[in-house]
């Protein structure tokens, strides 16, 4: 099996070489990463000026690494259409430093790689662990992430599809198993920190603490904290067809 590997928290994060170093015994690894951090990139593209792909050691057994400097969705469509010499089976996008559930789904640089991936029709997944420390441990989020892969492989499920895989931050005795789950709803309160610099000028500061608005079980954020590992199917056609058939014949439409 060939695996394309991508993060948004740049090829020398923990998380991609803890992931990577499992995923080396799944299939052949090429790494394509940016050569820094581009967290909440979303799906953003580099068009004003030319990239650089400039391949590098890895810590672990891969067929070849490049620092891309772009940003995750610009290194996941040049793996795809030119830095790999074939079309892969699996895209993995992770693990990324931070949970991506919810809406931060639209804003994270980790998915929208994994996105690249289901746009072409490719069994793509993204991989979070539920911690923002930069010390955290990675590698038990890496052995979950990839028994969720082998499982996902097995099953033949819908290809074209990111599968949004969030870990908890516990030791592997303390996950009480694998969630399936739908996206959840969370609210932002205080999203901004407001400051002074040294000349009395204001900046501001995103931050935001999220509350829980749906408490439901099956909600990826409810999972995660209750201690699973929750496993969220996306699609790229964002239609809502129960809207779409709604709105049809409830307006007059001019021709
Ligand atoms: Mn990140």
């Amino acid at each position: 099996m060939r695996i394309l590997v991508c993060n948004d928290d740049g090829i020398t994060a923990p998380g991609i070489t803890a992931l990577v170093a499992e995923l080396c015994n799944l299939g052949r690894v090429i790494v394509v990463a940016p050569d820094s951090e581009r967290s909440a990139a979303s799906s953003s593209l580099t068009l004003a000026h030319p990239l650089r792909a400039r391949e590098v050691t890895f810590p672990a057994p891969v067929e070849k690494a490049y620092a891309v400097s772009g940003t995750p969705a610009d290194c996941a469509k040049m793996g795809l259409s030119t830095l790999l010499p074939e079309k892969p089976d699996l895209v993995v996008s992770g693990i990324n430093c931070g949970p991506n559930m919810c809406v931060d789904i639209f804003y994270s640089g980790t998915v929208a790689a994994a996105f690249e991936g289901a746009f072409r029709g490719i069994l793509s997944a993204a991989v979070s662990l539920d911690s923002y420390s930069p010390r955290a441990d990675f590698s038990v989020a890496a052995r979950w992430a990839v028994r969720c892969l082998k499982m996902l492989v097995e099953a033949k499920v819908e290809p074209a599809r990111v599968y949004n895989i969030n870990v908890p931050c516990v030791s592997t005795t303390e996950i009480k198993g694998i969630k399936l789950t739908r996206t959840g709803t969370i609210d932002y309160r205080e999203e901004y920190d407001h400051r002074q610099d040294p000349y009395g000028r204001s900046y501001y500061w995103l931050k935001g603490s999220p509350v829980i608005v749906d408490t439901a079980p099956e909600c990826d954020i409810v999972a995660v904290k209750a201690g699973y590992v929750s496993i969220t199917p996306l699609k790229p056609d964002l239609t809502d067809m129960t809207l779409y058939a709604a709105l049809n014949g409830k307006m007059v439409l001019p021709e």
